[in-house]
């Protein structure tokens, strides 16, 4: 859909409300499955949660995706991927961290290439635990629903902690070798002329 088709639908045909609700019951989740988190979104679609309930219906190409749910570590190298697909994926989309890995980095916080999926992409709902239950990942895209409503929270963002104090100083750079006397006589004759 054309910007400008889409303008006037939302402002002048007044559909803004009739787009969210069907975008709100549309919502198609791309997964990507890093580490163990995945194993519960398997359950959440599964018959004894039935996520399709709320909407979500799980797809496996990211071009017809308006989620993203990152289910685990994300790699320094895996961050171009994950940037990659975000950016393939139609507006509107959201992004949905899952576990403690993906919010802050989990068992692997002060790893030398995990990082934290908001460094890489905006996050729209956080889902804590290690695993996180499929009711906590229900609980997410109900979450979703009202932002795209547009109802208040709650919306809880994980704590930005300062991890400087638990980490190894930085190493201190390698000390200059001393001047060997041939170098110094040649330093002294440097400067004399
Ligand atoms: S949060 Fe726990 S379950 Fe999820 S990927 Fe990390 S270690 Fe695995």
């Amino acid at each position: 859909m054309s910007q400008a088709l889409r303008e006037f639908l939302m402002k002048k045909a007044r559909l803004e409300k009739v787009f969210k609700w069907g975008v709100r019951w549309s919502l198609w989740p791309v997964h990507l499955v890093t580490s163990c988190c995945g194993v519960e979104v398997a359950h959440t679609s599964a018959p004894g949660f039935d996520a399709e309930r709320w909407g979500v219906l799980p797809f496996h190409t990211m071009r017809q995706s308006n989620v993203i749910i990152v289910e685990g570590t994300i790699t320094r190298k895996m961050a171009r991927v994950l940037r990659q697909v975000y950016e393939q994926m139609p507006e509107p989309k959201y992004v949905l961290a899952m576990g403690a890995c993906a919010v802050r980095g989990g068992l692997f916080w002060n790893s030398y290439h995990v990082v934290q999926v908001d460094t890489v992409v905006p996050v729209d709902v956080y889902i804590s635990g290690c695993p996180p239950t499929p009711e906590a990942v229900i609980r997410a895209f109900i979450m979703l629903h009202n932002k795209i409503k547009g109802k208040p929270g709650p919306y809880v963002e994980p704590v930005k902690v300062d991890l400087a104090p638990y980490l190894p100083p930085p190493p201190k750079p390698p000390a200059k070798p001393a001047p060997q006397p041939q170098q110094q006589q040649q330093q002294q004759a440097q400067a004399a002329a």
